[in-house]
């Protein structure tokens, strides 16, 4: 492989350490600890796995975890309450609803009910008006993620063409707005974009958050391109017993000819905790009426 393999792992290992550091600062100003309050429904485990490792790494980080698994029964009155309480609790700074909630419960219900200065993953509509403004706010983890590896592999990113595959509000929209924000010329292609071969081909950025495996091909993408692969999709498993390999929405293996490219897993996937942590930070200090951490 002549690509560049871009470490998210080992940059959002950096980051972490980075947020650590700023902790103790913290604590001496405000007198307590950040705290991130992270509300699961339900038993999906896909879910609890990520909640699981969310709790670790804000403990590992200096602050304080506060998570609450709710059953899928829960009546959205009884959700939505929780997130009042939360709002109201000073010791809070982040809450981060983990979506998808069970069939039954209004997502968006759940994220408008969440306080924008705890809104650290920037859904809110509040945040999302600061980012189409190019405002500061508190910006989604998963694309802020993403921006950081292209900033960190690009530098100056103004000029560039981008074309970012999927529109969803976690990571499509956001990701497509950040780049904008960056002057990048940015081209958001989805289920019903025509001839997206030809427009991924022209791009110097490509994101891609889909959900497809491999679906974006080798020969779609320029020379020289650098690559975000958002996507996490697991392949039927191919023995018994086993789980299926995790791949993600570009063909991975055809990529040699780009300049640069993140890994499934260890891509942009660990870069999202880690914007978690520095989100729940950036509130803190906010909330704190303290200047905000570098
Ligand atoms: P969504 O299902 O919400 O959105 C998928 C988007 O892809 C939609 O905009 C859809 O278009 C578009 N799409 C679907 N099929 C095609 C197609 N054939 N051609 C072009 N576009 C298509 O997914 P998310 O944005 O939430 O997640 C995307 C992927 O990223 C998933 O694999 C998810 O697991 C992963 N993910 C990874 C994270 C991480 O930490 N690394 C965090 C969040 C997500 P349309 O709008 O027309 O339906």
């Amino acid at each position: 492989m002549t690509a560049e393999i871009i470490d998210g792992k080992a940059f959002a290992a950096d980051l972490r350490a980075r947020v650590a550091e700023h902790v103790p600062a913290f604590v001496k100003a405000s007198g307590r600890k950040p705290g991130l309050a992270v509300v699961l429904v339900g038993d999906d485990p896909a879910s609890q796995v990520y909640v699981g490792s969310k709790g670790k790494a804000t403990v590992a980080a200096g602050m304080e975890s506060f998570e609450h698994i709710l059953p899928a029964s829960t009546p959205q009155d009884d959700l939505n309450a929780l997130i009042a309480r939360l709002n109201a609790d000073d010791s809070v700074d982040g809450i981060l609803v983990q979506l998808p909630l069970p069939d039954g419960l209004d997502e968006a219900a759940a994220v408008a009910a969440i306080d924008p200065a705890k809104d650290v993953d920037g859904l809110t509509d509040a945040n999302v008006a600061r980012l189409a403004n190019n405002e500061v706010g508190l910006v989604p983890c998963t694309p802020f993620g993403c921006m950081m590896l292209l900033n960190d592999r690009l530098g100056e990113l103004a000029g560039l063409d981008a074309v970012v595959v999927g529109r969803s509000q976690l990571v499509g929209r956001p990701m497509a707005q950040l780049l904008i924000n960056a002057n990048c010329t940015v081209t958001v292609a989805h289920s019903r974009t025509r001839n997206l071969p030809a427009i991924v081909h022209n791009a110097d950025i490509v994101v891609a958050a889909v959900g497809r495996a491999e679906m974006v091909k080798g020969d779609w993408l320029k020379p020289g391109a650098v690559v975000i692969d958002v996507g996490i999709n697991r392949l039927a498993p191919t023995e018994k017993g086993k789980k299926g390999q995790l791949v993600g929405d570009v063909a991975f293996g055809e990529a040699d000819h780009v300049k640069a490219i993140t890994p499934v897993p260890g891509g942009v996937g660990p870069m999202t905790i880690a914007v978690l942590l520095r989100n729940t930070l950036v509130a803190a200090h906010a909330r704190a009426g303290l200047a905000p951490p570098d």
